[in-house]
């Protein structure tokens, strides 16, 4: 049986996500930044939290790990590169070493870029991917920690699963991503056409997230150092794919729109 995945919106921006493993009954929760949204949603549910995974160090990712474990016992899961970030760690994991929530095992990848110690968690059999803020609905995160180069070796690891990976990433960005890749991308028909369900559904107030990695794929700039269109507004069009990548992630970063 597929994880259930629960989605809860916490602070401006962020998701925190709850996923059971049903034949166990094993509850983890990925990167709570509080935990009274995370104890009330348990709550709700008679879910009884077995562990915090976490993607990297952030305060927006880690904020809720000490009073979680107080209140419930639950190990913390998290990248070894990064150990000594991440409060009250018991198990840290490095890239492709393998980690089993009740019966069902997720592949870690180091991905780098945004901080030094970042992971991502793919839960293969539930096609769905825990990557923090690595990558966004067409956006990624910012290089805080990492070059453009390591970002972009670490966005090729996530480039090589299926197309119906569900993409759980951390923060509800979408729109305003969006805004930014039609104007480097304008020639994108697929995009254009994702910008528009965007809009109606933050209109209702509705989350865009999880997408897939497929249309990722399709209309995500920084996935998309290949295209022509977007290769020549940036006036790249025979540099190497990092360069691409690197003045994509640049013109975003001061990016008003
Ligand atoms: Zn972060
Ligand atoms: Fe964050």
């Amino acid at each position: 049986m597929p994880l259930e995945i629960v989605q809860i919106p916490v602070l401006n921006d962020n998701y925190v996500y709850l996923a059971r493993e049903p034949s166990a009954n094993a509850v983890a929760v990925v990167d709570p930044a509080v935990h009274e949204p995370v104890l009330a949603e348990l709550k709700k549910r008679n879910w009884t939290l077995t562990h915090i995974l976490n993607t990297h160090h952030h305060p927006d990712h880690v904020g809720g790990n000490m009073a979680l474990k107080q209140a419930t016992g639950c190990r913390i899961v998290g990248p070894k590169a990064d150990a000594e970030r991440i409060p009250g760690i018991d198990v840290a994991l490095a890239d492709g070493e393998q980690w089993t929530l009740g019966d069902e095992a997720a592949v870690v990848f180091d991905v780098p870029g945004h901080t030094r110690g970042h992971i991502a968690y793919w839960f293969q059999r539930s096609a769905a991917l825990f990557c923090g803020d690595t990558l966004f609905a067409l956006g990624c995160g910012r290089l805080f920690e990492g070059t453009p180069a390591q970002m972009w070796h670490s966005l090729g690891k996530l480039l090589a699963l299926p197309d119906d990976t569900r993409i759980y990433c951390a923060h509800e960005y979408t729109e305003s991503n969006a805004r930014f890749a039609v104007t480097v991308e304008p020639g994108n028909e697929t995009l254009h056409l994702r910008y528009q369900r965007i809009r109606e559904l933050r209109s209702k107030g509705l989350p865009t997230v999880p997408s897939t990695l497929g249309e990722e794929r399709a209309t995500n700039p920084f996935l998309r150092p290949m295209s022509e269109n977007l290769r020549m507004t940036l006036g790249l069009l025979n540099a190497d794919d990092v360069s691409v990548f690197a003045e994509t992630r640049r013109r975003k970063d001061t990016f008003r729109g």
